[in-house]
């Protein structure tokens, strides 16, 4: 007889930025590796139908999937961290979860009854776990629910998560709860008390935690383990130690395979499983701690600051330095710097220049000088969807005469509007999921480094954008040697530039940073990592 779906919960208690997407992605690793499937979700309780109107500052960088769902970045590691590929089914918010209970009580679904947080919220939450399961088919569905334990707005999901555990059996879910180990310096005591704290206030709502993951910066000693399970009602193998790692996130999976949480996981749950092998894992992991060489990437952004922003590009950095057995230094750059003090003093002794996608003008005569500098030094350059743009607005400026070329998003009233609004963007007022979103193919034409990194001649890549390379000027750019080196189908929308008569001048409208993985880094990333190597050797 099949195997019943089995589910896990992983919720996050005492403080937010835990590690708690990580530690889901982390388990999603090693069940893989014991040669089960498994498919990850996320649940986020804020009331925005999806990220993707929010700002970096608020949110991090928005993940964009091949359905064009625009999502948490968690989903991110989900993809990278196991085979999975997501789809707009795998992120749940409050916001989609009132749009449709609204619009199904406008529709008179409900008639008759009072319309109520439970059981009809309730019922939209849990038909959504059930629905990814039947789209799947997955041996196991780990579900991460976003915010702290104790939030308000978490609170409906959580009720939703203990009925469900009663309708499918207790037997068949796992909860989870990942918490922080503070240490006291002063004390020189790690305190045990905020986890018993978030642990009792789940309990107050009826999910007594099966596994406990404790964040620590340091190991976890037998006597606080033994004062967690106790305290907290669980056996004292089930309480996990989730240590800092020291050099990269893709570590984590082998530390928490030190507590062997997968086993407990698969004992809890009744699965049969091999021992994982994690040997590619820690062959990659190894690459990325130990390598031969050493290059010095400037990302030049608006949102540098911030850790998250960029996080899929930093990611993909990294796959393809351990590919090419070279550690990337990431220089943040602020572009506003840049437009105060020059490209030189800034970007001078740097092996690459990448400039990420973006929105709204601020930086932009940053990134322009920016783009300008690595096609006058012939210093590598990768530019990524604003970043492609921004290529072109430098390009048409400084190479064609063009001088006041801009995108109509910086300048309406521009002379030369050599990136301008896609047509099917004419008109558009909504704000939310209005881009052209998510996968679609595009045609590379022969000879080009393009298809020389990619060595096909269709790929399939992710987008988030709203204008476009302005066809009205490409003649006159292409002559001037920006090459067009693809195009998508059927549409003709200009989606790589480059130029030939460089070390490596590549800008693309989408966002390769999506889909490069660990063990298999994205062809322009490896190949900007590769001339960077050059440039510097
Ligand atoms: N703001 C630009 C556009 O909408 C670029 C978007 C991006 O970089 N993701 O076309």
């Amino acid at each position: 007889m099949a195997q019943p779906t089995k589910y896990i919960f992983v919720t996050g208690g005492v403080v937010s930025s835990l590690g708690k997407g990580l530690a889901a992605a982390s388990l999603g690793t090693l069940l893989e590796h014991r040669g089960l499937s498994v498919i990850l979700q996320k649940f986020d309780p804020y009331l925005n139908v999806d990220p993707g109107t929010m700002s970096p500052y608020q949110h991090g960088e928005v993940y964009v999937l091949d359905d064009g769902a625009e999502t948490d970045l968690d989903l991110g590691h989900y993809e990278r961290f196991t085979n999975c590929t997501l789809s707009k089914f795998n992120n749940l918010t409050s916001g989609q979860v009132f749009e449709n209970v609204i619009r199904k009580e406008r529709k008179g679904d409900y008639l008759g009854k009072t319309v109520q947080f439970i059981p009809h919220c309730t019922d939209e939450i849990k038909a959504r776990i059930n629905d990814v399961a039947l789209r799947s088919d997955a041996d196991i569905i780990i579900t991460e629910i976003g915010g702290t334990v104790g939030d308000i707005e978490g609170h409906l999901f959580l009720e939703a998560l203990r009925q469900f555990s009663l309708d499918v059996g207790r037997e068949n879910v796992c909860f989870i709860h990942v918490t922080l180990l503070p240490l006291i310096k002063a004390a020189g005591e790690i305190k045990t008390k905020p986890t018993q704290q978030s642990v009792a206030k789940l309990r107050e709502i009826g999910i007594q935690p099966d596994i406990i993951i404790c964040r620590t910066e340091h190991d976890l000693d037998e006597d606080n383990r033994r004062k967690i399970a106790m305290f907290c009602n669980v056996e004292h193998k089930n309480v996990v130690a989730f240590r800092d790692v020291d050099h990269t996130i893709y570590e984590c999976p082998v530390d928490l395979r030190r507590d062997k949480l997968d086993r407990l996981v698969t004992d809890r749950l009744g699965i049969k499983s091999t021992t994982p092998d994690l040997s590619n894992w820690q062959d990659f992991v190894d690459h990325i701690i130990n390598p031969t060489h050493e290059v010095k990437i400037a990302v030049v952004g608006k949102y540098i600051e911030l850790q998250d922003a960029y996080k899929s590009i930093y990611e993909s950095l990294t796959h393809a330095g351990a590919a090419n057995d070279t550690r990337v230094t990431v220089e943040r750059i602020d572009a506003e710097m840049i437009e105060r003090d020059g490209a030189e003093v800034h970007l001078s002794g740097m092996n690459g220049i990448l400039i990420p996608g973006g929105f709204g003008d601020r930086g932009t005569e940053g990134k322009i000088l920016t783009a300008k500098y690595a096609r006058e030094q012939k210093i590598p350059y990768f530019g990524i969807c604003l970043g492609m743009q921004i290529a072109t607005i430098e390009f048409a400026r400084n190479a064609c005469d063009l001088t006041e070329a801009n995108s109509t998003e910086f300048n309406k009233e521009s002379p030369h509007p050599v990136i301008s609004l896609q047509e099917e963007q004419q008109g558009v007022e909504d704000m939310g999921a209005t881009m052209r979103l998510g996968a679609s193919d595009s045609k590379i034409l022969p000879n080009t480094v393009a298809h020389q990194l990619y060595g096909k001649d269709i790929i399939s890549e992710r987008h988030r954008h709203r204008y476009e390379f302005n066809p009205a000027y490409r003649q006159q750019i292409e002559a001037a040697g920006l090459k067009i080196s693809a195009v998508s189908e059927p549409e003709g929308l200009v989606e790589i530039v480059e130029i030939s008569d460089h070390p490596f001048f590549i800008g693309a409208q989408f966002h390769p940073e999506f889909q490069s993985r660990p063990n298999h880094p994205h062809p322009i990333f490896s190949g900007f990592i590769a001339a960077a190597l050059q440039h510097r050797s």
